[in-house]
């Protein structure tokens, strides 16, 4: 397998601060500053176990470039886009729009990169350039929505790419599966009504956004059964993972039949995450991985190209993203020290309560296109 990279170190550069995990110091209040839980250390040291590990010299190396005003344009209004940028322009940055989405001085090039570079994965993947592919991107994309940004999102990476694959490639079918243990709410919403494009979201029932991501969620109008939500509970493992994966995912990307599969990949339903509360260890993302390989090459010729999200242990989230991309690679390197652990934790394998909450996510076949 050949698998593309996309990576730039500028992604670190990109400050949130020094707020108190998600809210600005504020003494008067008590709240101590400290650092953004959305910081450069998972990111980068996922970056640097990549190099030390060896996988590096596997990866080809995609470059990033910044996504064009025209491509932001087909997911965010006028609005929000010149927002961004005249505040990027302040001395002290602004915020994308909900106040938990800080960036500093030079915020909107480095969020037009992250979009882009997911778009250049795309690109390589659809070019046939390389078999897959992982864009390691920051800040994060999947929560942005068309108006502002959200949830430490400033620009909906993945929906940004996904259109640039129907508009300029003229694929007519992609899918989105979106890992990450929030909603991939913007990138829904960018397709809600949208046939095209299918999302499925695999989330912490309820976490973030509140209220959002039910089941009932389905699209809306001619987009109407091509929006997928799996909340699971709390305490999801490997085991829950898994059972989704095989009795809701799969299914439903083998009655869409997408031309390419485009990841929401997030490491916050690990074990380890601060902000979440799942248990799914590096074997688990490694085995998910697997599986949507093996559904990818079966559907579109194994076209998939991943684009990072949230994370936020910074020694668990680098572990999981080499399993993660050592399975796209078809290379094995070094172990993960955690796993005698965490795969030992209590309620790893399916449980009664998280079989009946995956069961009644009912896999939608959007149409009968045949
Ligand atoms: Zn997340």
């Amino acid at each position: 397998m050949t698998t593309g990279y996309v990576y730039h170190e500028i992604f670190g550069w990109h400050d949130t601060g020094t707020h108190a995990g998600l809210f600005p110091s504020h003494p008067q209040a008590g709240i101590q500053p400290l650092a953004h839980v959305e910081n450069a250390d998972t990111k980068r040291r996922l970056h640097e176990l990549l190099v030390v590990s060896g996988l590096m010299d596997h990866l080809v190396r995609v470059r990033p470039r910044p996504a064009t005003e025209e491509e932001i344009l087909r997911v965010h209004d006028r609005a929000h886009l010149d927002r961004v940028k005249a505040q990027s322009l302040l001395p002290k940055g602004g915020d994308a729009g909900d106040g938990l989405s800080p960036f500093g001085q030079g915020g909107y090039e480095i969020a037009a990169l992250a979009a882009g570079g997911a778009v250049e994965a795309v690109d390589a993947v659809l070019a046939g350039r390389v078999d897959n592919a992982y864009a390691l991107v920051r800040p994060p994309g999947h929560h942005a929505e068309p108006g502002r940004g959200m949830g430490f999102c400033v620009f909906g990476n993945v929906a940004i790419a996904v259109h640039h694959a129907l508009a300029v490639h003229g694929l007519e079918r992609v899918a989105v599966l979106d890992w990450d243990v929030h909603h991939g709410n913007g990138t829904q919403k960018a397709f809600y009504a949208d046939p095209r494009v299918l999302t499925i979201s695999l989330h912490q029932d309820d976490v973030f956004p509140p209220h959002s991501g039910r089941r009932h969620e389905r699209g809306t109008g001619e987009g109407l059964g091509t929006a997928l939500n799996v909340p699971l509970p709390a305490g999801s493992g490997d085991g829950a993972y898994l059972y989704a994966m095989d009795t809701v995912v799969t299914p439903a990307l083998r009655a869409f039949r997408p031309q390419l599969i485009v990841v929401a990949s997030g490491f916050d339903a690990s074990a380890m995450d601060p902000m979440a509360h799942q248990m799914v260890t590096s074997e688990g993302y490694r085995a998910l991985t697997t599986r949507l390989l093996d559904t990818a090459a079966e559907l579109c010729g194994g076209r998939v190209a991943m684009s990072h999200e949230g994370g936020y242990n910074p020694t668990y989230v680098p572990f999981c993203g080499l399993a993660v991309m050592e399975t796209l690679a078809g290379v094995r390197t070094l172990d993960d020290p955690f796993l005698p652990i965490v795969s030992g934790f209590a309620g790893q394998d399916l449980q009664p309560h998280q079989r009946d909450a995956i069961d009644a996510a009912i896999a939608v076949p959007a149409r009968d296109r045949t």
